[in-house]
């Protein structure tokens, strides 16, 4: 199978009935990129930056993630490149960054709610985003957002650090900004969101344990983390909708995109962009091509209108398997 998948390197990720939906890559080094191209990525969807901050003894500085970015930019050599603002917090800690103790660290201290708050910080990583920018088609991605107060803050100090690159007559691109949907409350406006953002990526890693108030590593409430629970499709659709009403690109990069069980469902509500472990990709290429586009949508307006995991489960199974 594998053999097979390979020939699909260079082609076209689209259904049977010829519509295109775009295959990418996350990724959390710069080294993974020989994995993104020899699997055939159409981009990078979601760039993990943690790493720069987990693999240091001290904040990173401007230069060396400058460095970091570029090389990713200039790597997929014009291809999209999304990179996430730091996502530190919840189970991620850093040994120079003295966190509070806190009884619930995933509703807690973490990603644009420290970058928001250490703004010295952030604008350092959004000095280095911006003057990489410069060297190709790199999108900023916002992680948590939970109130577009949060976005527009960040939107207005990204233009502050724009405005101050130009004044220096640093070179510059303008990039896109845009949004994780992982917290409930950003998906369900998502309709508001979707006026003010350039695109949207739905982590559905987060937006699930949220959603189901469950911990998927906790062994006790695992089976509650769903992804097929009608109540999860439905709320992905609602963003993938909004987002369409407005224009914008409906994008995905939790585990999810690259679920063999929903990749149907999810080419049935008309997902633009899939983001996933560039070991996902080829297979899904290839899935693609066994699906027809209004089947699936036939197949998703059923399976928001199931009552649980297990029904959607087996519409899968009778509309393609
Ligand atoms: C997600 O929450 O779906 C996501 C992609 O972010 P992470 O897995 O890095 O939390
Ligand atoms: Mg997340």
């Amino acid at each position: 199978q594998r053999i097979e998948w390979q020939k699909l390197q260079d082609k076209p990720s689209v259904t049977k009935d010829g519509v295109h939906h775009v295959l990418a890559a996350n990724i959390g080094t710069p080294e993974d990129l020989t994995a993104v191209k020899t699997n055939g990525a159409e981009g990078v969807g979601l760039f993990r930056s943690e790493f720069l901050y987990m693999n240091a003894n001290n904040w990173p500085t401007e230069d060396d993630q400058f460095e970091a970015y570029r090389t990713v930019v200039q790597g997929m050599a014009g291809k999209p490149v999304v990179v996430r603002t730091m996502d530190i917090g919840g189970d991620k800690g850093l040994p120079y960054l003295d966190m509070p103790k806190e009884m619930n660290p995933f509703m807690g201290y973490r990603a644009i709610r420290i970058s928001l708050s250490k703004t010295a910080i952030f604008r350092t990583q959004l000095r280095a985003l911006l003057r990489a920018s410069a060297y190709g088609d790199l999108g900023i991605m916002f992680p948590m957002i939970a109130t577009l107060d949060e976005f527009r803050s960040a939107k207005r100090i990204t233009k502050e650090e724009h405005q101050k690159l130009l004044d220096d007559d640093v070179p510059v691109g303008d990039p896109q900004l845009g949004i994780m949907v992982e917290v409930p409350a950003a998906a369900i406006l998502a309709d508001q969101f979707a006026k003010e953002v350039d695109f949207m990526s739905i982590g559905t890693n987060d937006l699930i344990g949220y959603s189901m108030a469950a911990d998927r590593t906790n062994e006790r409430v695992s089976y509650l983390y769903q992804p097929y629970n009608p109540a999860i499709l439905r709320l992905i659709k609602h963003v993938i909708d909004a987002c369409h009403q407005e224009g914008k690109i409906a994008a995905m990069c939790g585990e999810m995109a690259g679920d063999q069980l929903a990749v149907p469902i999810l080419v049935g509500m008309g997902l633009d962009e899939f983001s996933m472990s560039a070991t996902s990709i080829l297979k899904t290429r290839a899935l693609f091509r066994r699906l027809d586009s209004a089947k699936m949508a036939v197949l998703a307006d059923k399976a928001i209108h199931a009552g649980t995991n297990e029904e959607v489960i087996k519409l899968v199974d009778e509309f393609v398997f």
